[in-house]
């Protein structure tokens, strides 16, 4: 028998369900994405900011750095020779900007969510997370021994239940509430005030909370919803990743530097992978600290993410968004993916997200605002909804 076979079918079975996925080549310049020599505004990309296809940027970047600087491997982990200058200055850079708490890099968003609750959580915790968390976070719960309760999504009240009715339960010696700031397919946030105060309530509790989308966009100097709702300070693990908004590629952990001193000796991911290139390093930091002075970028893209919910709302979709990130709600899929065909072919590129990613029936498409889409060109696309 051929051992592919097996393999084959089940491909087969995607693409007859209209679920297969395949990469698409793509060319990209300033606002604009072309695929198949078909140019259209980019609706579907995380470069919240429009920093990773500033070209003045990038020049800025290489003209600062020497070529002896511009080290493109670290060739090994940090604990081993791979702990180069860069490291620790781009540590260094978020600990002054985050309140000097410590701070500890990883190679990705999707390594640090694998490798931060596994090396905290053992079989006498118990994590409570919201359903609709990221699958990083869900895999990082799956490899860890604790015990996993879901509430509903951003309940926070289920939330309350939950604890009170887990916390006086000797079986468990700590707690970790995991979630995120901004959820990436409803748009919606966490009321971070709301889940300081209940954590308050609970002397086994530590708070988890990424901040994937929201880092760059959101607060006075864009470090998120957490210095926006002013609890910077009060969450225990505070994560977020350079490969949105910042530009860049990799995690971050904003803790206490007993918990950063715990990860650098328990966390796999960490001690047991190649660390970024230095250069990447160096990258981050020069976009960190440009990132602080955006305040007119987040200005602009928080207006035009507000104008974009409220059209939504009045061709009467239901829109639950508070943020960039703004789906429009089909339900049937085959709908969803004809309507974003339409608008692809009108020169948007909007993306349709389906079952398994979101839940039946609420296929949607997915609109992801830059701080370089103008009014104009959301004035013409609302048109076409
Ligand atoms: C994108 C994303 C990640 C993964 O980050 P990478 O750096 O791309 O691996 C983790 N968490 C959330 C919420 C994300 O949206």
């Amino acid at each position: 028998m051929n051992l592919l076979n097996y393999f084959s079918d089940q491909l087969d079975q995607l693409k007859q369900q209209g679920n297969l996925r395949q990469f698409t080549s793509s060319h990209q310049h300033d606002r604009y994405i072309s695929i198949h020599d078909h140019n259209m505004l980019n609706l579907a990309s995380n470069d919240y900011l429009g920093l990773a296809s500033n070209l003045h940027l990038r020049e800025q970047f290489f003209d600062e750095t020497p070529n002896a600087q511009r080290w493109m491997s670290s060739s090994s982990s940090r604990l081993l020779t791979g702990n180069f200058p860069e490291y620790e200055q781009l540590e260094l850079t978020l600990s002054d900007a985050f309140h000097g708490r410590a701070a500890l890099l990883f190679n990705s968003g999707y390594h640090m969510n694998i490798g931060i609750l596994p090396a905290l959580a053992d079989s006498k915790t118990l994590i409570l997370a919201d359903k609709l968390i990221h699958a990083s976070m869900i895999d990082g719960i799956r490899l860890s021994s604790a015990k996993y309760v879901r509430y509903r999504h951003n309940d926070l009240a289920h939330l309350s239940q939950l604890l009170c009715k887990y916390h006086e339960d000797e079986a468990f010696e700590r707690i970790i509430v995991v979630t995120e700031s901004i959820f990436s397919m409803d748009g919606d946030e966490t009321d971070l005030a709301e889940l300081v105060r209940i954590k308050k309530q609970f002397s086994k509790v530590m708070l988890y909370v990424d901040e994937a989308h929201a880092i760059g966009v959101r607060g006075e100097r864009g470090l998120g919803c957490a210095e926006q709702y002013q609890v910077m300070d009060d969450i225990d693990l505070l994560v977020g990743t350079f490969g949105k908004a910042l530009a860049s590629i990799g995690g971050y952990l904003i803790c206490h530097a007993i918990i950063r001193d715990y990860l650098i000796n328990s966390m796999r991911p960490l001690i047991f992978s190649t660390a970024q290139p230095p250069i990447c390093m160096a990258w981050t930091d020069f976009i960190f600290k440009n990132v602080l002075n955006l305040k007119e970028e987040r200005q602009h893209l928080q207006q035009i993410s507000q104008n974009l919910q409220q059209a939504v709302q009045a061709k009467g979709f239901d829109c639950p968004s508070t943020s960039h990130i703004v789906p429009v709600i089909i339900g049937e899929s085959n709908k969803t993916v004809a309507k974003a065909q339409a608008l692809q072919a009108a020169g948007f590129y909007i993306m349709p997200v389906r079952p398994p990613t979101v839940p039946q029936h609420s296929s949607r498409l997915r609109i992801s605002l830059t701080a370089q889409i103008t009014q104009t060109d959301l004035d013409q696309l609302t048109q076409l909804l």
